[in-house]
């Protein structure tokens, strides 16, 4: 994404503390979790890659993991925690950090939480994507890629000047299996039903700010960098 106006160096604002994303598929998480590292200097933390890395490496954790992700079943927390809490300690989160992808339930947020108090960290700030589910789904079901150079287009809100052909190449574009309706609308209601009690116990905290994704991704940058920025 382009960089925001905020996002020049002069503001080298202090994190100190860990900045959580919660939000749907396709609301656009990712990008914005990254896009908040780079802007604070901080290390942007997803399990997924956290797993990845110790797998690679060998660690006695990897090793405990891999066969578990290769029967395609959930790392039991007393794994993921581990590695959570070896990564956080690092020296490069004394500055803060921001998660992607963690925690998933509430009993890996009550360990966080008190993870994080026993570390000096002030209090979390969770950043929740909001969007109506229809637009989701619209986003998600219009979303189409180019076979040949692989860009990515809507039908919706992206289309191409030629109906099924990419602007750049004429590659014929595809739906990826993923995006299709009859996918969507279960990963959508899973996801819900695995958030609904997370963001329930944030907001109950007072730690849950809730952002509009239905906007800009640049006007989404600046309501992270404000709710970020304004968190005591
Ligand atoms: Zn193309």
């Amino acid at each position: 994404m382009a960089p925001a106006r905020q996002s020049s160096p002069r503001t080298k604002d202090q994190l100190h503390r860990a900045v959580i994303f919660l939000g749907p598929p396709g609301a656009g998480k990712g990008t914005q979790a990254k896009e908040l590292a780079r802007h604070y200097g901080v290390p942007h933390l997803s399990t997924g890659d956290l797993f990845r890395e110790h797998v690679v490496q060998g660690t006695p954790l990897g090793l405990a993991a891999k066969p578990i992700m290769e029967r395609g079943e959930l790392v039991p927390d007393s794994i993921v925690l581990k590695m959570v809490e070896t990564r956080i300690t690092q020296p490069d989160c004394a500055k803060g950090f921001v998660f992607d992808g963690f925690p998933r339930t509430v009993a890996q947020a009550q360990w966080l939480g008190e993870l994080l108090k026993q570390q000096g960290y002030k209090r979390p700030v969770v950043v929740h994507f909001a969007i109506e589910p229809a637009l989701l789904i619209r986003r998600l079901t219009g979303r189409r890629m180019c076979k040949v150079g692989g860009e990515i287009y809507n039908v919706f809100e992206r289309p191409t000047k030629v109906a099924g052909r990419c602007d750049n190449d004429g590659g014929e574009l595809e739906q990826r299996p993923d995006d299709r309706e009859e996918v969507i609308g279960p990963r959508l209601a899973a996801y819900e039903k695995q958030t609904a009690p997370l963001v329930a116990y944030y907001r109950r905290l007072g730690l849950l700010h809730d952002v509009d994704a239905a906007r800009a991704v640049t006007e989404v940058f600046e309501r992270v960098l404000e709710v970020v920025g304004g968190a005591r």
